[in-house]
């Protein structure tokens, strides 16, 4: 088992404040879900453990295992397990999709011990099956010209190929239709397991529809504010976020 612990966690962009003192703990085999108004600092939660410059940790640690992140650079943070989707560049000229994931993948093996060719093209072609990519998908350029599900797909595929410890998943389901946003959970559903934690970060509880997490958090004004099983994203569907405002006896 390995374990994502995010304690005490202060950041600030530009010298504002945004998260302001965030404990969570994940471990593989479990998916967390991170719900919460538009503005909390969701996003800013996941830059932040992936290392973006922009945003400055002021307090709290993040570790891997008792590993310190915070201390590692970004690739470094790639190869100790995390993926976030969307880190990377949203186009690369004249590489294509497989043999992007091809040198991703070696760049987190030894020299020596690169994935054979032939066994890497049929993994490949089986998750572009599951995930129902046209088969062209892998031979295009990177990212060039792929349509918003295109993109999020291929995240996917990346996230599938690469089997991190780790995922945090930044509003996957924005902008997918249904069919686009079933095949992707089916992507998410199938790297369950003992050797795969996953944060999910969401604005809607329709992703968790598909994607049953195993806790919900609900993150308000730079802070986890409450935590609960798969039916606090459903009291949230139904009833919002007043009975929480109220509640905590909070502001909204
Ligand atoms: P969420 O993902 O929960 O919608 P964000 O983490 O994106 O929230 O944003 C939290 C707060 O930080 C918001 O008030 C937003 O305006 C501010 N913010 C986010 N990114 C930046 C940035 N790059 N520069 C300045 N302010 C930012
Ligand atoms: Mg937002
Ligand atoms: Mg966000």
């Amino acid at each position: 088992m390995a374990t994502l612990e995010i304690k005490g966690l202060h950041v600030e962009i530009e010298g504002k404040e945004i998260l302001k003192g965030v404990d969570l703990t994940i471990n593989t085999n479990e998916i967390h879900a991170i719900m919460g108004p538009n503005g909390t600092g969701k996003s800013t939660l996941a830059q932040a453990i992936m290392g973006h410059p922009r945003y400055e940790i002021t307090s709290g640690s993040v570790t891997l295992d008792g590993e310190d992140v915070l201390e590692m650079e970004v690739d470094e943070r790639a190869n100790a397990g995390l993926f976030l989707a969307m880190q990377y560049p949203s186009e690369v000229a004249g590489v294509t999709n497989a043999d992007f994931l091809r040198s991703a993948i070696n760049a987190k093996r030894e020299e020596g011990d690169e994935i054979p060719l032939m066994g890497f093209i049929r993994e490949l072609d089986a998750k572009m099956d599951t995930l129902e990519m046209h088969e062209d998908m892998a031979t295009r350029y990177l990212n060039e010209g792929f349509s918003g599900g295109e993109k999020k797909r291929n995240e996917i595929l990346q996230l599938m190929m690469l089997k991190p410890k780790f995922a945090i998943l930044d509003e996957i389901d924005s902008g997918l239709d249904i069919d686009a946003l079933r095949i992707v959970s089916k992507g998410v559903n199938e790297m369950r397991g003992e050797n795969f934690g996953c944060l999910i970060i969401t604005h809607y509880q329709r992703l968790l529809d598909y994607i049953t997490p195993d806790h919900v958090h609900v993150m308000m004004q730079g802070k986890v504010v409450k935590s609960g099983g798969p039916e606090l994203a459903q009291k949230l569907e139904a009833e919002g976020y007043d009975w929480l405002h109220q509640e905590l006896g909070i502001e909204a």
